[in-house]
């Protein structure tokens, strides 16, 4: 079950103790900051509200961590306006510091959260993992998870929707992180995966992603094994085939633009050539000989798939079949569109 989001946005809120990384990790997933820059940063010290260029159209809500606000009545917050419309609540602790504090501040946040609004997902970035060792990263995560449930327990609560990722500006994790965050924010999301699936069987795809190009955030993928080799790649693909637009142009294009880009001598004038409207990329890796593929969706979107070795002289039937799966696509996020202003989000769908 899931409330009216009234302004038909799922909203993901960040909080955290200071310093622990929120403007860090907004800055780099949703404003391309290179992870070093944010070094320089200025910590948060006030509520920031984000709007994004993305497909969902999600906020960021940078929460200042040093106000308690469920305890100090100086903050008189409109919990209703803060909590009443997000999706999932991002809480961020630094690994790299005693988290102790911030565990038991977690704790109070949940117990509230849970409370009034029980359908808010509650994810938990334990964060600045890069440079510790995997077993010691482990450890934390054990150590956390246990320190939260016991507390959940002993209040009565069982089965709250909370979730744990190991994340990094420093590396990917804080990107697949995000993914699988708004992946439970998406209505109907067994039935994109199922599109992906049966694209990946049909074209003899290794993997596919439904990019949210602006930030890198996968919506979805097929149902092979999770694979962050193969993340990677098709993400840092993106970011090539984003430095290209940026250089040669990107949509809308006027008619004139584009018929100096796709006419004589590029296009043939043939009888029966179809004007390609839409951006498409392939691209042969050189280490592994596995050609990958992009394939514009719609403004936000891109379809990026690494297919097996030697298919490349297959793309014609693949076209074919990419062309069917992106108008599936383009008609799933019309039908999941809000309307009327109110959207339902989460996992009840
Ligand atoms: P905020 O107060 O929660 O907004 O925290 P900031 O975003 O200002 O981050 C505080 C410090 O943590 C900055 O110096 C960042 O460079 C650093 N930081 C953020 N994320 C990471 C991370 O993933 N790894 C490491 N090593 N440092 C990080």
């Amino acid at each position: 079950p899931t409330t009216p989001q009234t302004k038909g946005k799922p909203r993901l809120l960040l909080m955290g103790q200071r310093r622990s990384g929120k403007s860090s990790i907004s800055s780099v997933v949703f404003h391309k900051l290179p992870a070093s820059e944010t070094l320089f940063l200025e910590s948060t010290a006030r509520i920031q509200k984000d709007s994004l260029n993305s497909f969902m159209e999600f906020q960021v809500w940078d929460f200042p961590g040093q106000i308690d606000i469920f305890e100090n009545p100086a903050y008189s917050f409109d919990m209703d306006a803060i909590f009443g419309e997000i999706g999932a609540l991002i809480w961020v602790i630094d690994a790299q510091d005693d988290y102790l504090e911030a565990v038991a501040r977690l704790n109070v946040t949940i117990l509230h959260v849970q409370r009034s609004y029980p359908h808010i997902n509650i994810e938990v970035f334990i964060h600045k993992v890069d440079g510790l060792s995997d077993d010691y990263k482990l450890d934390i995560q054990r150590d956390v998870t246990i320190r939260i449930q016991d507390e959940l327990s002993d209040q009565g609560i069982e089965n709250a929707p909370v979730n744990f990722h190991l994340t990094s500006i420093y590396n990917h994790s804080i990107f697949e992180a995000f993914s699988k965050v708004i992946q439970k924010l998406i209505p109907r999301l067994g039935q994109l995966e199922a599109m992906l699936t049966n694209l990946c069987r049909t074209c003899r795809f290794e993997k596919a992603y439904l990019f949210d190009v602006n930030t890198k955030i996968y919506i979805a993928t097929d149902s092979t094994p999770e694979d962050m080799a193969s993340y990677e790649i098709c993400s840092d693909y993106v970011d090539v085939i984003i430095d290209f637009t940026e250089v040669y142009g990107s949509w809308p294009r006027t008619q004139q633009w584009r018929d100096r880009l796709e006419g004589e001598p590029w296009a043939q004038p043939l009888e029966d050539q179809v004007a390609c409207e839409w951006a498409e990329s392939g691209m042969v890796l050189a280490d592994a000989q596995r050609p990958i593929m992009l394939r514009e969706v719609d403004r936000f979107l891109a379809l990026v798939a690494i297919m097996k070795e030697g298919s490349y002289e297959k793309m014609p039937q693949i076209n074919m079949n990419v062309d069917v799966v992106v108008k599936g696509l383009t008609e799933f996020f019309e039908i999941t569109k809000p309307r009327g202003g109110v959207v339902t989000g989460g996992q009840g769908e």
